[in-house]
C-alpha cells in the first residue's frame, strides 16, 4: 500500500546521521571574546574591598572562549533539538498538547499585566483582580462548581489542595476519614497527592468495558472513605456511564467526589462535573485552556468546590465589593491557608482568560466536539492495524495496544521511537497500566485532517515494517541528535555539564 502522507525523509532508515555541530567547548580558542567593555575606571582595590576575600575566585572559571555568534548558534542549535507543539504534532494521551494561540501570549505580555508587582496596593491592581475574579466565575460556570481558587500551580498541586479541603471538611464535622479511593486507570498523581495529603489510597479495578467496577466500588466504600478521585471521561478515554450511581454510592457512605479535570477537552460546554455529582474539581489550564506547558511549567491547576467546601478554600480569595471594587479576602478563618506565593501563576491565568474569552461558550463547546471527533476518526482508521482494547465511541483520547506486534519482537516502545523518524512526538506509552503494551493517543482539536492522516499513515507504515522488516523499527530512531537512551539512568543520574575537555 502507499502512504502518501509519509514524509520522504523517513523513507531511508539507513541514511547516515547528520554530523553533529561542534560543541561550544571545542570551538574555544584562548583569548577569544564575545564582546568587550571599556576598561574599568574604578580602582581594583576598591572593587575587591566590596567582596569578601573568601568569595573571590582564585582561578578563572572554565568557560569556553568564543565569539558572540558562536554562543548564539550553540543555544539556537540546542533549542532546535527540543520538540514542541510549535514545531510538530504532539499527540500525547492524558496530556492535551494542543496548539497555544499566539493572541494569548500577546495578552500576557501587555505591560499592565506583565509589569505588575506582587506588593502593589490593591487600588492599583483593580484590572488584574477583575480578570482573576471573572476567570474564577468562568471556570465555576464551566465546571458546575460554586467557587474557584486560582492559586495552585499545577494539576497535582490542585489535587493536593482539593484533598486538603476535603480533609478539613470531614474534620470540621468531627469525622475521621482516612481513605481515598482511586480506579486502577487513574493518573499517577492521584494516589501520590492522596498520600502526600495524609490519606491511604484504595485501588478499585476496572471492569471488562474499562469502566469503574460498581461491585468493587461498593465493597471499597465505608465510614473511613474520605473521597473517590475520578476523571470522566476516564483515562482510557471512556465516559463513565454510571456516574450518577457512582456518586450515590460514595455520597451515601459520607464520602466526597473529586474530579480530576486535567484533561477537560471532551466535556467543555457539554457536561459539567458539578452536575455529575462531583464536589471538588481541578482543571489544568496548561492543558485544556491551551496555555503552554512541557518542561515543568509554569502551569495552573485551579480548584472548584461546591458550597459546603467554600470556607476551606485557600486564602486569600478574590472578592468583589458591592461598590464594584475587587479585593484580596484574607478574612477566612476556616481556610486551609495559602498554597502558593502571591496569587498563582498570573501570566498563565491571563492566557487562560484570553482563551476562554476569545472562544466564548459556543466556541468552547465546538473545541470539545472537534477534539472528540478527531480522536474517533484516528481510532477508527487505526483499528485495522492495531488492537483497540475498548472498542466503541471514545471521547477526546483513546488507547491502542501494541500487543499484536510482539510475535515479531517489536514492542510499543519501538513504535514510539520509530515515530520520531517521521517527525512526530510519540504518544503516551505504557499508560494506563491496565492495558498491555498501551499506546494512548490524544490528537486534540487544533490539528488539520492532513496532520491527522499523516500521523495515521506513519503508524500504519510502522505496523507494516514491524511485520516485514522488524529490524528497521527495533533500531529506530535514525534521524535524531541522540539514538536510544538509557532513560532510567538519564533521569536518575543526569550528566548536565559538558564533560569534554
Ligand atoms: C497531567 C495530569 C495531571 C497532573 O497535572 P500536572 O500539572 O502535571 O501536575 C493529573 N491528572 C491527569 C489526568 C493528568 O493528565
Amino acid at each position: 500500500m502507499t502512504n502518501t502522507n509519509v514524509p520522504e525523509s523517513a523513507t531511508a532508515p539507513g541514511e547516515p546521521v547528520k554530523p553533529d555541530k561542534a560543541l561550544i567547548f571545542e570551538l574555544s580558542r584562548p583569548g577569544r571574546v564575545a564582546y568587550s567593555l571599556p576598561a574599568c575606571d574604578v580602582p581594583e582595590e576598591r572593587l575587591s574591598a566590596l567582596i569578601p576575600e573568601a568569595l573571590l575566585r582564585q582561578t578563572p572559571a572554565q568557560l569556553p572562549e568564543v565569539y558572540e555568534v558562536d554562543v548564539v548558534r550553540h543555544y539556537t542549535e540546542l533549542s532546535r533539538r527540543n520538540f514542541g507543539v510549535d514545531n510538530g504534532f504532539y499527540p500525547l494521551g492524558s496530556c492535551t498538547m494542543k496548539y497555544n494561540p499566539k493572541i494569548n501570549e500577546d495578552a500576557a505580555r501587555l505591560g499592565g499585566f506583565a509589569n505588575l508587582h506582587p506588593y502593589q496596593p490593591e487600588e492599583s491592581l483593580q484590572g488584574a483582580l477583575e480578570l482573576l475574579h471573572t476567570l474564577q466565575n468562568d471556570l465555576a460556570a464551566l465546571t458546575g462548581m460554586d467557587r474557584v481558587t486560582l492559586q495552585p500551580a499545577a494539576g497535582a498541586h490542585g489535587e493536593w489542595t482539593g484533598l486538603m479541603m476535603i480533609r478539613a471538611y470531614h474534620e470540621s464535622r468531627g469525622e475521621r476519614r482516612t481513605k481515598v479511593i482511586v480506579p486502577d486507570s487513574s493518573h499517577g498523581t492521584n494516589p501520590a497527592s492522596a498520600t502526600v495529603a495524609g490519606f491511604e489510597t484504595v485501588t478499585v479495578p476496572s471492569d471488562a468495558r474499562g469502566l469503574v467496577d460498581l461491585g468493587a466500588l461498593r465493597a471499597a466504600v465505608g465510614t473511613d472513605t474520605a473521597a473517590l478521585m475520578l476523571t470522566n471521561p476516564n483515562t482510557l478515554g471512556l465516559f463513565e456511564e454510571q456516574i450518577a450511581e457512582i456518586a450515590r454510592i460514595v455520597h451515601e457512605a459520607g464520602g466526597l467526589l473529586y474530579y480530576d479535570g486535567a484533561n477537560s477537552n471532551a466535556i467543555m460546554g457539554i457536561a459539567r462535573p458539578g452536575d455529575m455529582g462531583f464536589d471538588v474539581v481541578h482543571l489544568n489550564l496548561h492543558k485544556t485552556m491551551s496555555t503552554p506547558h512541557g518542561g515543568g511549567g509554569p502551569g495552573a491547576g485551579p480548584v472548584g468546590v461546591k458550597r459546603a467546601l467554600i470556607p476551606f478554600l485557600p486564602k486569600p480569595t478574590v472578592g468583589r465589593r458591592d461598590d464594584g471594587t475587587y479585593y484580596f479576602d484574607y478574612d477566612r478563618p476556616s481556610s486551609i491557608g495559602r498554597v502558593k506565593a502571591y496569587y498563582g501563576n498570573f501570566g498563565i491565568l491571563v492566557r487562560a482568560y484570553t482563551y476562554i474569552r476569545t472562544y466564548g461558550p459556543e466556541g468552547l463547546r465546538h473545541v470539545s466536539e472537534c477534539a472528540v471527533l478527531n480522536a474517533n476518526y484516528m481510532m477508527h482508521r487505526l483499528s485495522s492495524h492495531y488492537e483497540v482494547p475498548y472498542p466503541g465511541v471514545c471521547k477526546h483520547e483513546f488507547v491502542l495496544s501494541g500487543r499484536g506486534l510482539k510475535p515479531y519482537g517489536v514492542r510499543t516502545l519501538d513504535v514510539a521511537k520509530r515515530l520520531l523518524d517521521f517527525g512526530y512526538h510519540p504518544p503516551t506509552v505504557y499508560f494506563p497500566l491496565n492495558v498491555e503494551e498501551c499506546i494512548m493517543i490524544e490528537p486534540t482539536e487544533t490539528e488539520s485532517k492532513e496532520t491527522l492522516d499523516g500521523f495515521i499513515d506513519a503508524m500504519i507504515r510502522i505496523a507494516e515494517e514491524a511485520r516485514l522488516t522488524p529490524d528497521v523499527v527495533l533500531n529506530a530512531p535514525y534521524g535524531t541528535a541522540v539514538r536510544r537512551l538509557d532513560e532510567a539512568t538519564a533521569a536518575r543520574k543526569p550528566v548536565l555539564n559538558c564533560s569534554c575537555g
